[in-house]
């Protein structure tokens, strides 16, 4: 009796399992189907030098208003894109739009167009064979220079396998940057630092939240600069929202920072006429007294 219902319960489970799936298909079918439509699109979010808050780099992060469901967040669709394996076709295209802007910004811009585009990479993406390749077609197709480009992987995707890894090292040989992405929140941290060829390293914006509190996120926050300085990594705090925020990472150390309290992700159009805050606004405190 007992064991026939624990049957049936998992008859159950995996009927909804099968519905999410199927869910999970119809999404990212659409998905791909929006793909060169202005469904999908591209916003871009400077990442700052402190204290000036002046424009280093920028960030394409992927926007998709469904034409029935409205604005869908990309921690749905980009999660169910990987799943069904449709973020490579998806992922490609973002990554040769970006590269394009980029160099559109760089032949319009001049000196003041961002140093580098950065551009989010899913482990799937990483996996597949051919990818530097495929990385390389796209830089020489857009006429951006590698240097410009930075690849943006989560430690979780990089340790997920050997494949992986040497694909990211490929693409670094390029002669293209590479980002840790949301640094701290996966299982591998430090012993990636020694294996991955990384530049830059984004401190999760889980750090940087309470960082004023003096507490363990201060201490985390510390401790990664620290690592950075003696690694020869670039630090980027993740998701600073207040002039306290920023005070207190520059009192730490840090000079690059993204997030709410600088700019917004803005469409492309938008990146020329980006100038910092008022800098004696941003630069109060820019080094608190102990
Ligand atoms: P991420 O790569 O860590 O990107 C940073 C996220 O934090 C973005 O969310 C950004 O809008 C948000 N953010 C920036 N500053 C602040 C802040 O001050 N406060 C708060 N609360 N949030 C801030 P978004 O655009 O919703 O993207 C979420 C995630 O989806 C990204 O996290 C990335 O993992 C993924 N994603 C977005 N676009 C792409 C893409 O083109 N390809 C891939 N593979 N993943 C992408
Ligand atoms: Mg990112
Ligand atoms: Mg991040
Ligand atoms: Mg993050």
């Amino acid at each position: 009796e007992a064991k026939g219902q624990g049957k049936g319960r998992q008859v159950v489970f995996d009927d909804r399992m099968d519905q999410r799936t199927a869910e999970q298909s119809r999404l990212t079918a659409e998905l791909r189907n929006a793909v060169g439509t202005d469904q999908l699109y591209l916003l871009y979010q400077p990442i700052v030098a402190m204290p000036g808050g002046e424009l280093a780099g920028v960030e394409a992060l992927a926007r998709w208003t469904h034409p029935s469901r409205g604005p869908v967040s990309p921690a749905v669709f980009i999660p169910a894109a990987e799943r069904t394996g449709s973020i490579v076709p998806v992922g490609a295209w973002i990554l040769e739009q970006a590269c394009r802007q980029a160099a559109h910004w760089r032949a319009t811009m001049g000196d003041a167009a961002p140093r580098t585009v950065s551009v989010n990479v899913s482990a799937r993406q990483l996996r597949e064979d051919g990818f530097a390749e495929e990385v390389a077609a796209i830089l020489s197709r857009t006429g951006l220079p590698p240097a410009a480009l930075t690849v943006e992987v989560t430690e979780t995707a990089v340790f997920d396998g050997g494949a992986a890894l040497e694909e990211l090292k490929n693409i670094a040989g390029l002669g293209v940057k590479i980002a840790l992405d949301d640094f701290g929140t996966g299982h591998s941290s430090l012993g990636l630092l020694r294996t991955c060829p990384a530049d830059v390293l984004k401190v999760d914006k889980s750090f940087v939240d309470d960082v004023t509190a003096d507490g363990p996120q201060t201490v985390v926050a510390a401790a990664l600069i620290s690592i950075c300085d003696g690694m020869r990594l670039r630090a980027v705090a993740e998701g600073v929202e207040t002039a306290e925020q920023a005070a207190k990472l520059q009192q730490l150390g840090y000079r690059y920072a993204q997030g709410y309290y600088y700019a917004r992700p803005l469409p492309a159009e938008d990146i020329a006429g980006y100038r910092p805050a008022t800098p004696d606004v941003l630069s109060f405190p820019a080094r608190a007294p102990k």
